[in-house]
């Protein structure tokens, strides 16, 4: 037996299975990850509270009625129906015939650090932490994972902490949105044989601290964040490398490195094969899995290309991807080896925690690692997602005056050429009818449940409802088979099928809504049903992963206490529409309930 090492962990992880010092290294390994665990844990209750989880804006209570007996209660948007707090006659109210769309025009630009939350309590252990990502809200967002990253660090950074995050420097990022953006320096990064030389840049992103990484070859290039004419799992294998080179060049000894899905999955590898036995020795590596579906499948010879000998790696305790193994030629997952090589893994939410420990070829990796692996339930950043200073809104609101919300509803109806369930009369809206106004924001994948979005479109428009479908659609097929459904539909007055992407569109759709549907087949966490709830829109999700997790039903009669909006189970458009139905009722049945959240 060696000596006990006076350090934490000295021996990488890989050798652990073969080597000696095997449970000297692992229980210096796990104390380690205890740290670290132990530091995720309080952030996410932290973030809990401070993301205003427990006091979202529209959470359904069970209260007293007049006669003192309980009330169940959904505190649906059901404004007054009239607004008097804002001087209508000064508005300017868009329409679908405007040059500009109304979501495109300009927008003045929107300080978050000033609405900062005081009272954060300061952490006394403060860390070091560098977040290394493919995705940063709002400048390289394509999803969860961007919001979720840059709310995290925000969060952090409250705290105390030090944080940065390392980025790709995307050819179409949004450099406008980036403060004091200047160069750091160049360097080289070895990829393929050969070292490409690259080029740091440092700035801020809404006060938070960001490193761009910018290769002089062809990677990040094209007009989005995904699918440009480069091989993603290369350039992303390169970035990893490139960033812990970076580390090394620039001498930094960070406390965590904090790596995000498949696409930063090489690094922990990397570090712990590589870098650690040269002189960065401080960090610990975590592992985020927003999405296990996404692992990074990646040939023996194109790992290589990183400078270590994929073949190496090609084994069921490393890298090998389980359902190759036997197979001409095996493969491997850069999200496997990211798991194996961690000191600690965090999924998304305590549901996705089980489900990804019960089914999928990964399960058995996450079972072998399961005393590293945590389920912490994501948060949004409030500072971002904020009706009350909102810049994207034609008019703001928050928990104690909701007259706006029903401005950015009609708003949004007069400009999207919806029919308008207010008229404009002396400077205030009145109600003429009631409409719930349903969305639904996503990426149009078969994760999301493509045939009951489909169904609800139709389902809506045929029980009185009105809806908008915001969502972009990365398969030629889906994005076919909407347009077609756009062209159906965008012709009427209650339906409109946007196949775009736009975070000011968004915004203001979450402010204008009543209800926001998300009826995913599988959902690792799920933001779109907390920041509707943050914007007054009563969530409808289906019951799995973090939605099951954040959603609880007001017919639930086990849960009363919790219950926030409307739950269903089946992936039958039968389950869907009853659903529908059962939160409509609740929306007319209801419409004297006029509540002050
Ligand atoms: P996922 O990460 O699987 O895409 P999440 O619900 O975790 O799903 O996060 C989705 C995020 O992306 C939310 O902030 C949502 O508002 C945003 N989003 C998705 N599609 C669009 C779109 N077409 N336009 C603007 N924002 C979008």
């Amino acid at each position: 037996m060696e000596p006990l090492p006076t350090l934490v962990q000295t021996t990488p992880i890989n050798k652990l299975a073969t080597n000696s010092s095997v449970h000297v290294s692992n229980f210096n390994a796990i104390r380690n990850v205890k740290h670290i665990q132990k530091f995720q844990r309080r952030l996410s209750l932290e973030n809990r509270k401070s993301y205003g989880f427990k006091h979202q804006v529209y959470i359904g209570v069970s209260t007293l009625d007049s006669s003192g007996h309980p009330i169940k209660k959904v505190r649906v948007a059901n404004h007054s129906s009239l607004v008097t707090g804002f001087n209508l006659n000064d508005f300017s109210w868009p329409s679908p015939n405007d040059e500009i769309a109304f979501w495109k025009k300009h927008f003045r630009s929107w300080d978050v650090t000033s609405h900062y939350v005081d009272n954060v309590v300061k952490d006394t252990d403060v860390m070091h932490i560098i977040h290394v990502t493919a995705e940063m809200a709002p400048i390289a967002k394509v999803g969860g994972l961007g919001d979720v990253v840059t709310g995290l660090s925000r969060a952090c950074l409250l705290r105390g902490h030090k944080v940065e995050i390392m980025l790709p420097f995307y050819e179409c990022i949004q450099k406008q949105q980036i403060e004091d953006l200047c160069e750091d320096g160049t360097y080289n990064s070895f990829h393929n044989g050969n070292w490409v030389s690259i080029r740091a840049y440092r700035g801020a992103v809404s006060g938070i601290p960001v490193i761009l990484i910018q290769p002089s070859n062809h990677f990040f290039k094209g007009p989005s964040v995904y699918g440009g004419s480069y091989n993603e799992l290369e350039a992303y294998l390169f970035f990893s490398r490139a960033c812990l080179e970076y580390i090394q060049v620039y001498g930094t000894q960070p406390d965590v490195m904090h790596v995000h899905e498949w696409q930063t999955g090489a690094l922990p590898i990397l570090y712990w094969d590589m870098y650690h036995n040269l002189s960065i020795k401080k960090p610990r590596l975590v592992l985020t899995i927003h999405n296990l579906e996404y692992y990074g499948e990646c040939r023996v010879e194109q790992f290589s290309m990183c400078g270590l000998d994929g073949s190496f790696y090609a084994t069921v305790e490393k890298a090998a991807d389980d359902r190759t193994i036997g197979h001409n030629p095996e493969r491997l997952s850069l999200l496997k080896g990211g798991i194996v090589y961690s000191n600690a893994v965090t999924t998304v939410s305590p549901t996705y925690l089980k489900e990804t420990l019960c089914s999928g070829w990964l399960a058995s990796t996450l079972i072998r690692h399961h005393e590293k692996y945590l389920g912490i339930l994501n948060g949004i950043d409030i500072a971002l997602w904020n009706p009350a200073t909102d810049v994207f809104l034609p008019a703001n609101f928050h928990e104690q005056n909701i007259e706006g919300k029903l401005i950015c509803k009609h708003y949004i109806q007069r400009g999207l050429g919806l029919d308008p369930e207010c008229s404009v009369r002396g400077g205030c809206l009145q109600h003429n009818v009631r409409k719930p106004l349903v969305i639904c924001i996503t990426r149009l994948v078969a994760q999301k449940g493509l045939h009951l979005i489909n169904s609800a479109i139709q389902h809506i428009q045929e029980i009185g409802g009105q809806m908008v479908l915001l969502g972009k659609a990365p398969d030629a097929r889906v994005n076919h088979e909407f347009e077609y459904l756009a062209s159906v539909y965008n012709g009427g007055c209650n339906i409109r099928v946007l196949l775009t992407y736009s975070e000011e569109l968004s915004h203001m759709l979450y402010a204008a809504a009543d209800m926001v549907l998300v009826p995913s087949m599988y959902e690792p966490c799920g933001l779109a049903q907390m920041i509707g709830m943050r914007y007054g829109a009563v969530p409808i999700v289906r019951k799995t992963g973090g939605l099951a997790d954040t959603v609880f039903d007001m017919d639930d009669q086990a849960n009363l206490d919790k219950a926030n909006g409307f739950v269903f189970e089946g992936i039958d458009e039968g389950s869907l529409k009853f659903t529908l139905e059962r939160a409509f009722r609740y929306y007319k049945e209801r419409s004297t309930m006029v509540v002050a959240a």
